[in-house]
């Protein structure tokens, strides 16, 4: 077991945004974390990642605890993330954003410059390095996120949303770039809203609601699920009937 959530609960005053969570993900899978809005997914992210301290329950990852170390100590052990919003400094290039992520590993300009271009190519933006980040659309920022990610070398890549806000051809890109990325040997955690995206991409899934954990299974189980489909589905297939965005 890579990365191990055991009893998490992140409380905000009386309300709990993920409460008594326990997830576990084995190495060199691609696990889904779905539910709807509000249902505590980017919570739970910023838990593993230690963006936030969780009220109660612990983080192990390889075996260690991890709770009480902060982002970066994480990151240094393998732990690397995008966010919803993604946060990037917009006057900087791709480049020198990127170069954020490498410095992690790597002291000297030179070779944390070598790296940064280096993922820049492998997620498809080699054209843009020297271009200001803010001059990139959604799917150029989607990869940059990622990219700063990658040039941390982390054992375990947790995408939150990654392909939100993306046209169909674009999420297909995007899907093979993930697709390549688990080649590499990085297991991933993707918290994702398509359904196709989580059906084609995850081994596994596990549903969240109001905090809690619902459901969990293959694709092809949590989506004949009757919480699930009560709870997420059925109220998404609604939504995109009646023209909402859920
Ligand atoms: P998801 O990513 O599944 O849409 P979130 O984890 O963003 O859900 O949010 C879960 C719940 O926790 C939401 O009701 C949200 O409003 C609440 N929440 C998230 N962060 C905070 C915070 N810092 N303070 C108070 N409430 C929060
Ligand atoms: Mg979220």
């Amino acid at each position: 077991m890579l990365l191990k959530a055991s009893q998490l609960t992140m409380a905000f005053g009386a309300f709990k945004a993920v409460d008594d969570a326990s997830v576990a993900v084995n190495e060199g899978e691609v696990l889904g974390l779905i539910g709807p809005n509000g249902a505590g997914k980017s919570t739970f992210f910023n838990c593993l990642t230690g963006d936030l301290h969780p009220t109660s329950g612990t983080v192990h990852f390889e075996g260690r605890d991890v709770t009480r170390l902060t982002p970066e100590q994480r990151a240094r052990l393998g732990i690397a993330r995008t966010f919803q919003v993604p946060l990037t400094f917009e006057s900087m290039s791709v480049l020198d954003n990127v170069m954020i992520g490498a410095f992690l590993r790597h002291h000297a300009a030179a070779a944390a410059r070598d790296k940064a271009l280096e993922v820049i190519g492998e997620v498809g933006l080699g054209g843009a390095a020297e271009a200001s980040a803010k001059s990139l659309g959604t799917p150029g920022r989607k990869r940059l996120e990622i990219a700063r990610a990658l040039a941390s070398e982390p054992k375990v890549l947790l995408l939150d949303e990654a392909m939100a806000g993306l046209t169909p051809a674009e999420i297909r890109a995007a899907i093979d770039l993930v697709r390549q990325i688990h080649r590499r040997g990085i297991t991933l955690v993707i918290v994702e809203h398509i359904m196709e995206v989580i059906v084609s991409l995850a081994d596994r899934v596990v549903v969240f609601h109001q905090g809690r954990e619902i459901a969990r299974g293959t694709p092809s189980e949590v989506t004949r699920n009757e919480l699930v489909i009560e709870a997420y589905l059925g109220k998404r297939h609604a939504a995109k009937l009646s023209g909402g965005t859920t």
